[in-house]
């Protein structure tokens, strides 16, 4: 059996921490399945630790947060765009996104008809150059306010491009463009309600951007790739028994593309999972930028000389991953291990990369 540990504590503590660090409103993003943690325990577990808005980036993820947290309020940061969608957005009280006038004449269209009004946070494009008023439209986002009169503004944000400490110009730049459009909103005597601008990183890295809130994703996983000193907890790793054990003779191949070759009598165990379950994959070639690809080729370089290589975890003792990485197997050298059919063995692994049908063990 193979499942993917989910430690709830550590959900819970990742959440609290950040909240004492920031004093804000932490706002849980819960995209993607959560980050892989399980969209409707997750909310549990962050409602139970006191979250009361909830984020989404897509409007099914939305509307699973509002059948599971019925009292929540659910921010579906992306603006959709067809009446369908937008029923579905009024009629179930979600909590809209509102980026440019024509997508404010449709929420506000459709509210009227229902006879409600829509709660909206304002989306200003500061330069991540995906959805939002930019920032020289900030006066028909203030109209859109004024004037749309099913639409009651609560919130106003805008979404960063590069949030990493290295970045901290490029990041001052978003945050100098986003006080500019709240101004232009106050000028025209538009409210914004809450202002939020930061995500895991910006709100561990630059306390200016905190504002009335952070939304936050990563962080609730404890993988934010940024060194800061709130001591966050790594959620989720991957468990499976071990279906085989047995000896093989020095000089045997393991694994596909004869890419090992043992060099002793070696002890495999084999576990049964592999890249299509999500272990050991991770997002790379989306980018052709000279730069991007030399230090790729340069990371690439660096497995010569044994850098990132694979491990489980057997009884406690380290085991290393030998051959290719299998669809559904993973072969371990176990020479040294005392271990049985049966017993477990265990991989860090990011429940974001973690597909969402292997099994979710909540402990
Ligand atoms: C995903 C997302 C976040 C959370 O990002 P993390 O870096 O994982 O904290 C915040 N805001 C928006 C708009 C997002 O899409």
């Amino acid at each position: 059996m193979t499942t993917l540990v989910v430690e709830k504590q550590y959900i819970a503590d990742n959440y609290n921490a950040i909240r004492d660090e920031t004093g804000v409103c932490v706002i849980p993003v819960l995209k993607g399945n959560a980050y892989g943690m399980g969209e409707t325990e997750a909310a549990r577990i962050l409602w139970d630790a006191g979250a009361r808005l909830f984020a989404a980036s897509r409007l099914e993820e939305a509307l699973v947060l509002k059948k599971v947290l019925p009292q929540a309020e659910i921010l579906l940061l992306t603006p959709y765009g067809t009446e369908e969608e937008v029923e579905q957005i009024i009629s179930n009280g979600i909590t809209a996104t509102l980026a440019s006038y024509e997508n404010g004449v449709l929420l506000n269209g459709i509210a009227e008809k229902h006879g409600v009004k829509c709660r909206v946070h304002i989306k200003f494009d500061t330069g991540m150059g995906r959805f939002g008023f930019l920032p020289q439209d900030a006066d028909k986002a203030a109209q859109a306010a004024k004037y749309l009169k099913n639409l009651i503004v609560c919130g106003t944000f805008t979404h960063l491009s590069f949030s990493f400490a290295k970045k901290r110009k490029h990041v001052m730049q978003q945050f100098a463009l986003f006080k500019s459009c709240l101004n232009t909103l106050e000028k025209a005597g538009v409210n914004p309600g809450m202002r939020h601008i930061a995500n895991s990183n910006a709100a561990l890295l630059y306390p200016e951007l905190r504002l009335d809130a952070v939304r936050c994703g990563s962080a609730l996983i404890g993988r934010t790739g940024v060194k800061t000193k709130v001591k966050l907890k790594q959620v989720g790793h991957l468990q499976s028994s071990i279906c085989d054990v047995r000896w093989l003779p020095a000089g045997h191949n393991i694994g596909y593309a004869n890419t090992y070759k043992t060099k002793k009598p070696t002890r495999i165990a084999v576990v049964p999972v592999g890249y299509a379950q999500g272990l050991f994959t991770q997002k790379k070639a989306d980018t052709y930028r000279f730069r991007d690809v030399m230090r790729d080729g340069f990371h690439d370089f660096l497995r010569l000389f044994g850098k990132g290589k694979l491990y489980a975890t057997v009884n406690g003792k380290r085991a290393a991953v030998i051959g290719r990485v299998g669809m559904c197997s993973v072969i371990l050298d176990v020479t040294e291990i005392e271990c049985h059919e049966g017993d477990l063995a265990a991989f860090d692994a990011n429940p974001l990369f973690i597909n969402a049908d292997v099994e979710r063990k909540y402990i």
